[in-house]
This record gives structure tokens, sequence and C-alpha cells, in this order.
């Protein structure tokens, strides 16, 4: 059985377990601040590893706000952090698309699920896209959707990819244009899987579960390019050239954060009580996520 390191209160452990480590990878919400709130000192525990000269990346799996809107967010809440050094779901996956699917004319273009992150990530990629915010689409199914849809006649013949992600405004007319744009041959790409979003002290339904329905229609997952996506952690690699050994996540979630830590080979994780996941879950017998160490909030860094 393994056993995490419990840290908080133990100075020369946490000075010990920084030193191991130049890139600690930040988990955002739940690990910084929860909505509005920014957990306490959370900017003295940024500032402290900055000046101890470690990198510090910041990986969220929100996809729906580009990594420009996560630098505002870090701005109003007073939390040092480059543009540069964000990485969210939504870039993770126009980097898979632009890099690894390579989409060429005349099937290049992303039918959207999803909001405003999603689509600036696809266009700082230069990747063409529709869906997503279209207010057209925000909308009741007419006789008339159902004819076009069957047909074909209301399906752009250019698009090769059904990206989802959370979507404030899913309806039946854009689940149904994904699933007729995946019966037309499109690839099934997700941001990320996160069945649940923490909000306002209570859990509301993540991008996994509005994109469950069109999953279960579809009949088949799909591939998801947030945490713990490798996909995620070879990009995050390729940008940071970070040397993995020496790389420490940080995370509130087991099975995105802390798996994507081991599944990458991190030199350790390091699991925030402050957010998702309970110590319950990965102490004891039997745990399958089990982080190097864990703290009850990030400020106990400061020791
Ligand atoms: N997805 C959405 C839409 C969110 O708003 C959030 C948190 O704000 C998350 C996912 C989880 O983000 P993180 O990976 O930073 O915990
Ligand atoms: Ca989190």
């Amino acid at each position: 059985m393994v056993t995490p390191k419990y840290l908080t209160g133990d100075k020369p452990a946490i000075d010990e377990f920084i030193d191991r480590f130049d890139t600690f990878l930040f988990d955002c919400d739940g690990v910084l601040w929860s909505g509005e709130q920014v957990y306490p000192k959370t900017v003295e525990t940024i500032q402290m590893l900055k000046d101890k000269g470690k990198r510090l990346v910041f990986v969220t799996n929100n996809s729906t706000k580009s990594r420009a809107a996560y630098k505002q967010k870090f701005d109003a809440k007073g939390i040092p952090c480059n543009e540069e050094d964000v990485f969210g779901s939504s870039y993770s996956a126009a980097i898979y698309i632009s890099r690894i699917l390579k989409l060429s004319p005349p099937r290049n273009k992303v039918f959207v699920l999803g909001e405003a992150g999603i689509e600036h990530e696809l266009a700082s990629c230069s990747i063409p896209f529709i869906g997503g915010t279209d207010p057209s689409l925000r909308r009741d199914m007419t006789p008339d959707d159902y004819t076009s849809i069957a047909s074909g006649a209301a399906l752009d013949p250019a698009v090769g990819v059904v990206l989802i992600g959370l979507d404030f405004h899913i309806n039946y007319l854009k689940m149904s244009l994904a699933l007729a744009y995946l019966r037309a041959g499109a690839r099934f790409l997700a941001t990320n899987g996160d069945s649940t979003l923490p909000s306002h002290g209570t859990l509301f339904p993540g991008a996994g579960a509005t994109g469950a329905g069109i999953v279960r229609a579809w009949g088949a997952e799909p591939l998801a390019l947030g945490k713990p996506s490798q996909a995620m952690m070879d990009a995050v690699e390729g940008k940071f050239h970070v040397d993995r050994t020496r790389t420490c996540m940080v995370g509130d979630r087991l099975n995105t954060d802390i798996q994507f830590g081991i599944e990458g080979g991190l030199g350790g994780t390091l699991a925030v009580l402050t957010g998702v996941s309970k110590k319950e879950e990965f102490l004891g017998e039997g745990k399958e996520i089990v982080p190097t160490a864990y703290v009850d909030m990030l400020g106990d860094l400061l020791g």
C-alpha cells in the first residue's frame, strides 16, 4: 500500500518536497480558488514558489474560457500569472486537432458544442468551426429542421470533427446536429469529461454530464483532451520543455489531476483537500489513484 505523505504543518517535509521539483503544474478551480473566493494564502504561495525559481503552469479543464480570459481571471484575483503559462482543455483540443488530426479541406471544419473559450482557442490555431455560441442554434427544433437534418441539407459537408465541451445552452437542435455529423463520419472529441462542476459550495453538471446525451445516442465515448488525457500532457511537455521527473502536478480531483500526473510519469503529485476529492478516497487499502503527498490547503505549503 502506498501512503501519501501528509505535509500540512511539517516544514522540513514541505521543503524537501518542494526541492524535488523545478516545475509545478497547477489545477486552478478547487486549488487556487472556488468560484469567486480565492483560498487564503494562495497569492503568497504562488509567489513563494516563483521566488524559489519554480516554473508554474496552470492546467485547467475549464473549456468555457480561453487562455486570454483565464489570464484576466488571474489578474482580477490578484494571482501572478502569464498568459503563456495557462493551458486549458480548449487549447489542448485545438492543438490536438491542428497537430495530430491535421485536418485539411474539404473536411477541415469543427462543429462545436460549447462556449466561447473553445471558439477562441480554435481560432488561435486557425481551425474553422461552426456551432458554438451561434445564436441561431439557441431555439427549439422545427419540422423543417427534422427534414433538413435527415436529408443532410442542414449539414455542412466540411465538418470533420464534433468537439463537445460544457455548453450552457445545450438543446435538442444542437444535439441532433452533433449526432448527424457523427453519423456522417466526423471524429468525436471532447474538451474534458468532468462529471461535475463545483460552484457556490455545491456541484453543478460538468461537461461530461451535458455531453452525456450525445455519447448515449452515438454509443461511443469521445476522445477527451483535458486532464487526465496524455495528449494534453504531451502538449504541455512540448510547450514548456519540462523534465517530467522534476515536475509535480497539484490538484484537487483524483480522477483528473492526480491521474494526469501519475499516468504522465511525473516525479510527484500533490492533492489539495479544498476541492472535489476527499482524503478517504485515497487513504487506506485498495485505493487506485493515490497522490505522492497531500495538504489540507495550498497555503499550507508556506509552512
Ligand atoms: N469545467 C468548467 C466549465 C469549469 O468552470 C471548471 C472550473 O471552473 C472546470 C471544468 C474545472 O476546472 P479545473 O480543472 O481548473 O478544476
Ligand atoms: Ca480542480
